[in-house]
């Protein structure tokens, strides 16, 4: 299989640039019944608004429900801040030196995550990677709260008999190692692991593949473990959500922290933009799929913008090189829908005739 190194080869750099929380006038809750709505009138930070029982969404400020809207064929309850931060949360924090195995269980939210407590653990890799090259999330997440994580980390490692907590990173991302030792945070237990900067290494499935040898080897995301040290620890809702903007079109990449359901469009009209025509990518430049418009909801599932300068779309003959067959990572062929497939865009990207196959692909999926 043809490796890339996209960091490389797109010549891009880590952003260094961090906003400490992005407030916004508005949220726009997603809904799709309103009879699910769970308040009206004032709300708290934190407080349940919506609970369908397929999707329960927390108020990521303090304000008044104004009204229901409708966007295209999506729903939105819409909530005015009044940037007060009056917030639900009257938990304490825990101490972590007077938790329990049973305490840290029942306080997991994740089923997933729960179970892998009851089985017998002695090496957890958390995956840290932000595989698209323009994204600089976890990486920025780790570098802001790294002593937060260690901590909690190293109370799991001691409550679960853990013989090694691996913080999984990419060795471009070497720096988080040396503040680590520069912190004097080092210990038996906990520590990282890095892996060579090769898209895309940080997949999921890929990654499972390849670190676990045995059962008594788990693997949780980064995500897992702060919404862990939330629940857990802190004893509250997470309403806040990183969010990396960049590309090569936007003169001041960044990754923000920002309030969960903000409206994108606000946040754009502070960007400086470059030129005048661009593209924007949800998520990822490799596989993030292009926008028509700005009109996106910040939902945990959105983890970047990509601005990049416009490029044509314009498709051409297939010259049957083998360039996508050659660089698929999980050994298909890109040509052919198949199954296994898991959108990493890697095909995309290589192909000099720019035919979008994996965008067929997924046309094909519908
Ligand atoms: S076929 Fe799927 S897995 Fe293979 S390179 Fe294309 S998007 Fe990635
Ligand atoms: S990379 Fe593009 S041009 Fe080459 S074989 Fe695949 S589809 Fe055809």
């Amino acid at each position: 299989m043809k490796t890339i190194n996209i960091h490389n080869d797109l010549k891009n750099e880590i952003v260094t640039n961090f906003i400490e929380v992005y407030d916004t006038d508005y949220i726009y809750i997603p809904i799709s019944d309103e009879k699910y709505i769970k308040k009206t009138g004032n709300v708290l930070k934190g407080e349940l608004v919506y609970d369908d029982h397929n999707n329960k969404y927390y108020s990521s400020i303090s304000g008044n429900i104004l009204k229901i809207i409708n966007v295209k064929s999506n729903k939105y309850l819409v909530i005015k801040n009044n940037y007060k931060e009056e917030s639900i949360n009257s938990g304490r924090a825990r101490n972590l030196d007077k938790l329990t195995k049973d305490k840290l269980i029942s306080n997991c939210l994740d089923l997933n995550i729960k179970n892998m407590f009851l089985s017998d653990i002695k090496l957890l890799y958390i995956n840290c990677i932000d595989d698209d090259p323009y994204v600089f999330n976890k990486y920025m997440y780790i570098k802001n709260n790294m002593k937060e994580l260690d901590e909690f980390c190293e109370c799991i490692a001691n409550l679960f008999n853990i013989e090694k907590v691996l913080f999984v990173i990419k060795n471009s991302n070497n720096d988080l190692l040396d503040m680590y030792k520069l912190n004097e945070l080092e210990n038996s237990k906990v520590n990282f692991k890095l892996l060579p900067d090769i898209y895309p290494i940080g997949n999921k499935l890929l990654l499972h593949d390849y670190l676990i040898k045995n059962n008594d080897e788990k693997m949780i995301e980064l995500d897992d473990l702060i919404n862990m040290v939330f629940s857990i620890k802190k004893n509250k809702i997470n309403t806040e959500k990183y969010i990396t903007i960049n590309g090569n079109n936007i003169k001041n990449p960044c990754v923000i922290n920002t309030k969960k359901y903000a409206f994108l469009n606000n946040i754009i009209k502070d960007l400086k933009i470059i030129d005048k025509k661009y593209d924007i990518f949800l998520n990822s430049f490799i596989s993030g799929k292009k926008l028509n418009n700005n009109e996106v909801i910040i939902t945990d599932d959105i983890d970047a913008i990509i601005i990049n300068k416009k490029c044509s779309d314009d498709e051409l003959e297939c010259i049957n090189c083998g360039l996508c067959v050659e660089v698929c990572p999980v050994k298909i062929n890109p040509l052919v829908k198949n199954d296994k497939c898991i959108k990493c865009g890697l095909c995309n990207y290589i192909c000099p005739s720019k035919i979008k196959i994996y965008e067929r692909n997924q046309l094909n999926e519908k």
